[in-house]
């Protein structure tokens, strides 16, 4: 299955796409979680991506578009895989339509989660990342066992550097700008199915699984 994964940031879309990816044995690819690991090793992508990220802005389309093409086209990838992040722009939704009809290959379900702005900022100013696996965590709603390390690997859990409330704010109005005009692009597709993210983890969860039941 091919599912693509829209709402704000601070939707829960990671924290979704991590159990969809575990459940149905699909890569889970970020396009976020690319730079920052080419940011933190200091790659030519990473010095690219870093001054963008940092301000909030989108990395340039053809940027993301070849780093995408070139994920996709990996062997893990041949029985699905779910792209959370991306697209993010009109542009980046129709060069992975093109992406994927090279590949004899289409989008199957494409799911977005809506989610207040008060709960963006709260979630995401409370959020926590593992350094080394990744996991998220939520201050108040979903904290970790012991402060400071992640129940799953032991790893540090930090504060993204976009997560302080004015990089917050400039992400979210390049949200709306910029990414929200795709929510049509894919109702028109018949491929979007919505869902409320602002409830709990686990009734995010169940709403997604009825959806992914729905199309298979
Ligand atoms: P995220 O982890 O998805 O919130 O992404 C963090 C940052 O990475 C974004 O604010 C952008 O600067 C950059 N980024 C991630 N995905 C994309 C994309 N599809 N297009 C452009 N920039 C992106």
């Amino acid at each position: 299955m091919i599912i693509v994964l829209l709402g704000p940031p601070g939707a829960g879309k990671g924290t979704q796409a991590s159990k969809i990816s575990e459940t149905l044995s699909i890569p889970h690819i970020a396009t976020g979680d690319i730079f920052r690991e080419a940011v933190k090793k200091g790659t030519e992508l990473g010095r690219k991506a870093k001054e963008y990220m940092e301000r909030g802005e989108l990395v340039p389309d053809e940027i993301v578009n070849g780093i995408v093409k070139e994920r996709i086209s990996e062997p893990d990838c041949s029985n699905g895989f779910i792209l959370d992040g991306y697209p993010r722009t009109l542009n980046q939704a129709k060069a992975l339509d093109e992406m994927l009809a090279e590949m004899n290959r289409k989008i199957d379900i494409v799911l977005n989660i809506s989610v207040s702005e008060d709960n963006v900022v709260k979630r995401l100013s409370n959020r926590r990342v593992c350094k080394r696996c990744g996991a998220i965590y939520h201050l108040i709603t979903n904290p970790p066992k012991r402060e400071g390390m992640c129940d799953k690997c032991g790893g540090e859990l930090y504060q993204r550097e976009d997560d302080r409330e004015e990089v917050i704010r400039n992400r979210l109005s390049v949200y709306r700008k910029q990414t929200e005009p795709i929510i049509k692009y894919y109702e028109e597709k018949a491929l979007l199915i919505d869902i409320d993210g602002n409830r709990e983890i686990e009734e995010v969860w169940d709403q997604i699984k009825r959806a992914i039941e729905g199309r298979r």
